[in-house]
């Protein structure tokens, strides 16, 4: 193993890079601008970019990149290189502050829902200060955020950055109430698990559903899936060993600390999680992972899939999205307090977040909200479509005691009154008991469970950090007001806590009970992509983003309309995938294996052989299913030749859930009866059993 600590970074232009080979006062200057967000000055902006360039040269690099996150979900760049003619007929390497701050990459490629009309296209790319560049494949990588020519954001990244704009502001307040006058900063920070399956790439490129869609869309589980609970923490096998080693490498190399890896629950699925960061930074890193671990995987023969539900009826996977509140003062906003004053403010902030996920239950769902998390949600491994927050017997008992003005009785406090007794330290282990819940306090941070492993983390945390933010401004509007701080704070935190208390659910949420219970207490239950999505535009999901300057309603409605395009593209392309191979490569292989069946009949008759049994039952099985493949296939095809690209998107997505998606339902059910039927010499393509357990 290399020499770790210099391996680190050693492809970023971190502030180690940027103290030792700026001026100083250009150092200074941009140390400013990265923590207050001011302007940078063109004549700064020429040094570092020079600076930047002969490091990066020196590291090998030829080109550089505006390196964004367009609404695709994944990251685009645009490769220059950094020559430049020069008089002698030769070339200089150049790279300009100009080039540095802004790029203008053509924007009527990537979707806009709208915004950017195709006059115009012209998008433009910001350097993000908060982010350092980076090198990746011998090119210079600028983290930028992506707007239209008027302004609007047409990228992932600025409305989190925005978001996180909003959390600090809201959070700030408070700590102000509480005598705080020193913090000059609070993020929002978080830590993803990603998960993820890793399989042959042979295996990979014999199947045109994992090409295309990245998930199997026919394939029957093999005789042994994930019932023996050997896979979860397992030992590692050789060549997944070599893979995550390589892995961990390539990440370190970018200033990415990945720190946990393991297997998961299903055969051939695994888990990387890094070491939390500021929200901005984490979703960086966040791509920069899903991205590393396809290129790895691929030079060692292997192919990752993030898709959320790569194997029907085997675990899919997920991402744990690890969101806190941080200063910086390096002070946790939601660690229990040590003195009673500290405890008065830990409980502030964290009935805000039960608020907040109660208030807005319906936009957290749709952060989670996409086709492939469809097929999750609600399945053995994963939450159901109900918010609901795990916060442990412990805090639940001492806020139960609080809201009825009872002794507490527990075993670390004695007696509970805010403002005056300070907390006890949950750790994780008393806090972490239950995995089924889709939002957990986890004893100084709140797990959000929700989220598909191929998700771009920006999402889920620009809701989290807005609805927080509303929260935490209507409680600083009231408090600040306030004549008895203590008692209306006293009263604020019992009256938060009572309202919102339906919730709270600390109990099985994968049972059917809870479903119910949930009902009951009002919980809402949106069970598909194409039930949540509308939320996203309600008038108070408007109200919530343009209050804090997140979204404009115009940004708003944009993301609305690509996510709705995005959910009909996604099942078109399955569905169209499907017809491909059922006419292309399961009909015919039916009819070989029919074929050979009928040839081996005619010579046994011709032979005077009377016991024919084998090859009749099959041929009679199969050829029954395979009419009746062909008749499905005809129906799902005759449902994509009607669909109309004119009908309102809503209505084409509930038709794509509704029909389309029906009919791939239908269609899988028969091909794969044909799979179980058909010889394995004559079955196109590779097996669950193959594609799980061939990796050694
Ligand atoms: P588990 O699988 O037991 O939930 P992991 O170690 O796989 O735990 O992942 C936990 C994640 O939570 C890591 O990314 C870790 O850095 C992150 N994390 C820990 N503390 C915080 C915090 N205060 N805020 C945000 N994320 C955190
Ligand atoms: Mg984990």
């Amino acid at each position: 193993m290399k020499n770790i600590p210099a391996l680190f970074g050693s492809m970023v232009f971190n502030e180690t890079v940027m103290q030792e080979r700026l001026p100083k006062e250009v150092f200074e200057a941009l140390k400013k601008t990265m923590s207050l967000g001011t302007h940078l000055e063109l004549d700064i902006a020429n040094v570092v970019a020079n600076t930047m360039k002969e490091w990066a040269v020196e590291k090998g690099a030829t080109h550089f990149t505006h390196w964004f996150q367009p609404m695709t979900g994944v990251t685009a760049e645009k490769h220059d290189s950094f020559i430049s003619p020069s008089k002698d007929g030769k070339v200089i390497m150049e790279f300009s502050g100009k080039n540095l701050v802004q790029g203008e990459p053509d924007a009527s490629s990537f979707p806009s829902g709208g915004l950017r009309a195709t006059f115009e296209a012209r998008g433009y790319t910001v350097w993000d200060i908060t982010s350092y560049a980076f090198i990746k494949d011998d090119t210079l990588c600028i983290p930028t955020a992506f707007c239209s020519y008027s302004g609007e954001a047409l990228d992932k990244k600025t409305p989190l950055l925005r978001s996180m704009e909003a959390v600090d502001k809201q959070a700030l307040r408070i700590l102000r109430l509480f005598g705080d006058e020193s913090t000059e900063r609070v993020q929002a920070a978080v830590g993803p698990e990603q998960e993820y399956f890793l399989i042959d790439k042979e295996d990979f490129q014999k199947r045109p559903d994992l090409i295309y869609t990245g998930r199997t869309l026919f394939g029957i589980r093999p005789p042994k899936g994930q019932e023996l609970d050997d896979h979860y923490f397992g030992s590692l096998k050789p060549r997944v060993s070599a893979y995550m080693k390589e892995l961990d490498q390539e990440l370190w190399k970018l200033g990415i600390h990945a720190k946990t890896k393991h297997n998961e629950v299903a055969p051939a699925q695994h888990e990387l999680a890094p070491i939390y960061a500021a929200a901005g930074i984490a979703t960086d890193h966040n791509q920069l992972v899903m991205e590393t671990m396809k290129s790895v995987a691929s030079r060692h023969g292997l192919a990752c899939l993030l898709h959320e539900k790569p194997f029907a009826g085997v675990n899919g996977s997920g991402k744990h999205n690890n969101w806190s509140l941080s200063t910086d003062k390096g002070v946790n906003l939601l660690t229990p307090g040590k003195t009673p004053s500290e405890n008065a403010q830990f409980l502030l902030f964290l009935v805000a977040v039960i608020k907040a996920v109660d208030e807005y239950q319906d936009l957290l769902r749709v952060s989670a909200a996409s086709a492939g998390n469809d097929h999750r949600l609600g399945a053995n491994e994963a939450p159901p479509a109900i918010i609901s927050i795990f916060l442990g017997d412990e805090l639940t008992e001492i806020l139960e005691a609080l809201e009825s003005g009872e002794k507490y009785q527990g075993k670390s406090a004695s007696e509970m009154e805010i403002g005056v007794t300070a907390l006890p330290h949950f750790s994780k282990d008393t806090t972490d008991r239950n995995r089924t819940s889709p939002f957990a306090f986890t004893g100084n941070k709140f797990e959000f469970r929700m989220l598909g492993s191929a998700f771009s983390i920006a999402g889920p945390n620009l809701i989290l950090n807005t609805t927080v933010a509303e929260i935490l401004k209507e409680f600083a509007d009231r408090l600040e007001g306030a004549t008895y701080f203590q008692a209306d704070l006293a009263e604020l935190i019992v009256e938060t806590f009572s309202k919102h208390k339906r919730v709270v659910f600390n109990g099985n949420n994968y049972s059917d009970e809870w479903v119910a219970e949930a009902e009951k207490r009002g919980l809402s239950n949106l069970k598909t992509t194409v039930d949540a999505l509308p939320e996203f535009v309600s008038a108070k999901s408007v109200k919530l983003f343009t209050g804090h300057n997140v979204f404009s309603e115009a940004e708003l409605q944009s993301r609305y309309e690509i996510r709705l395009e995005g959910y009909c593209k996604t099942i078109r392309i399955e569905a169209l995938t499907m017809v491909d191979m059922v006419k292309g490569e399961i009909i015919p292989a039916c009819i070989d294996y029919q074929n050979e069946l009928s040839k081996l009949l005619a010579r046994k008759k011709s032979c005077g052989e009377y016991d024919t049994e084998p090859e009749d039952y099959f041929l009679d099985k199969i050829s029954k299913s395979t009419s009746c493949l062909l008749k499905k296939l005809l129906k799902l095809e005759n449902i994509l030749l009607e669909s109309d690209d004119d009908e309102p998107l809503l209505s084409q997505a509930r038709s794509c859930r509704d029909k389309i998606y029906m009919a791939m339902v239908e269609l899988r059910i028969v091909a794969d009866e044909l799979e179980r039927l058909v010889s394995k010499k004559y079955w196109p393509f590779p097996s669950y059993g193959q594609l799980l357990y061939s990796v050694n």
